[in-house]
């Protein structure tokens, strides 16, 4: 089975003659059998320029926590929009979505807001880098943190053509064009090891500001962090005054009100947040202690950015914040529950077909994997699956009317139901039948 694309491609070829690349973000590219070109989207729906309709899982890679043009957030940007959209002064809606970002996120007592997740996590360094007076951040291999020259290196993503270079041992740039010094900062480690990290970070202590880690490995595999890693990290940075910096951009107000960290139950430093946080407007922040905030107060850390605050993306923020909250936040409850059923749905068919896969699954964020081993616990691990299959896949599911990002990350939102569990599940019997 195969889908109409004459149109997307059509669109394609004329964009490249006028937009670089002819996509405006380069792992959009990467879509099989060609990049789609969407017209509309209502709730989970998307529909694109030939007419397809989907169940979307991609959510625009994770913000639409509440699924496409939901009224309430429709209103408040169309409200926003007919006020003014930038003032370049400030306004109410600011405060009130600081307050509430500082009243859900337990490590949050001050705000910044930026426009992306690559602009909160470069203020977050530069946060620690002046608090600290240190210079060195630590990273680890398979997370992402954004793509500016500070921090990008080694994602090794199937959808990004650098993938195949990558060595967990080098610090290479992630992209062309990139300046190496930038990264010669970087300390880049295994994830999950709390031995290199207690190492590292004891041999090198005067020279850390930061250690930067997702608190759950939602780029590539959705890993979990092992028992008392995150609370060791916690531990060991504390002890040695390095900051500790979870990149909660994905997983903020995804996992819960209070993120990752109100979940796990601990305390970083600093957050950046992003993604969810705007149902799909571009807004981002960092929140965390009073005292690191200050720099920005004190002058001694710019932040800075035309539009950051504006009045379309803070009403966004506000309305998604305000939809998760209602009633004691059942959004996310029916959220996990939808994705829970689709876990326990995608394990039962991969039994059923024999086809040696994995899904992990952090609440409504789970990755989908073929591969052999029976636990997928570490990067390395993650390597072993069958990157390929998995992108054919994907492309069959499209076929089916099933929209999924071809390198197995999964997102539910909270307006998909019984219905599109129900479809999308039946999809998945069919592809797998035919799979090879
Ligand atoms: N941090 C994490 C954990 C992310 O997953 C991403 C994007 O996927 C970013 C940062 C960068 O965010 P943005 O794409 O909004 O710049």
């Amino acid at each position: 089975m195969s889908i109409r694309t004459d149109r997307s491609r059509q669109l394609l070829a004329e964009s490249k003659r006028h937009l670089a690349g002819g996509v405006a973000s380069t792992l959009r590219a990467a879509m099989k059998p060609t990049p789609l070109f969407a017209v509309s989207g209502s709730g989970p729906y998307v529909r694109d320029v030939d007419g397809n309709e989907y169940i979307d899982y991609l959510l625009a890679y994770g913000p639409l926590v509440l699924g496409h043009a939901h009224p309430s957030l429709a209103a408040a940007v169309g409200e926003a929009l007919r006020r003014g959209v930038a003032f370049g002064l400030q306004h109410t809606g600011e405060i009130e979505l600081a307050r509430l970002i500082n009243e859900l996120l337990p490590c949050s007592e001050r705000v910044a807001l930026s426009g992306s997740g690559t602009e909160a996590v470069m203020l977050a360094l530069r946060l620690a880098r002046a608090y600290t007076g240190r210079s060195k951040i630590v990273r680890f291999h398979g997370h992402y943190h954004g793509w500016s020259d500070a921090i990008f290196t080694s994602f090794p993503s199937p959808d990004m053509k650098q993938a195949a270079t990558v060595r967990a041992e080098n610090v290479t740039p992630g992209t062309g064009g990139q300046s190496e010094l930038g990264l010669q900062d970087i300390v880049l480690l295994p994830w999950n090891d709390s031995g290199a990290l207690e190492r590292t970070l004891r041999e090198q202590k005067d020279a850390i500001a930061a250690v930067i880690s997702e608190p759950i490995m939602c780029n590539n595999g959705c890993i979990p962090p092992k028992p008392g890693y995150l609370e060791k990290l916690r531990e060991l940075t504390r002890e040695l005054g390095i900051v500790m910096i979870l990149d909660e951009v994905i997983t903020g107000f995804r996992l819960g009100l209070g993120g990752a960290h109100g979940k796990l139950g601990v305390m970083p430093d600093l957050v950046t947040i992003g993604k969810a946080l705007g149902g799909g407007a571009a807004i981002s922040g960092v929140a965390g202690k009073a005292e690191m905030m200050a720099l920005i107060e004190s002058g001694e850390v710019a932040h800075l950015g035309t539009l950051n605050g504006n009045t379309a993306a803070t009403s966004a923020a506000l309305a998604t914040l305000r939809e998760l909250i209602k009633d004691g936040g059942s959004a996310f409850v029916r959220m996990e529950r939808t994705a829970d059923r689709l876990v326990e749905g995608i394990r039962s068919l991969l039994a059923k077909h024999r086809i040696p896969g994995l899904v992990n699954q952090a609440g409504p964020v789970f990755h989908m994997m073929f591969i052999r081993e029976e636990k997928v616990e570490d990067f390395d691990a993650f390597n072993k699956r069958d990157a390929a299959k998995y992108a054919r896949f994907a492309e069959a599911m499209l076929a089916e009317g099933v929209l999924i990002r071809p390198s197995g990350l999964w997102y539910v939102s909270a307006v998909h139901g019984e219905d599109e569990t129900r479809a999308t599940l039946a999809a998945i019997d069919r592809v797998l039948a035919g799979l090879h």
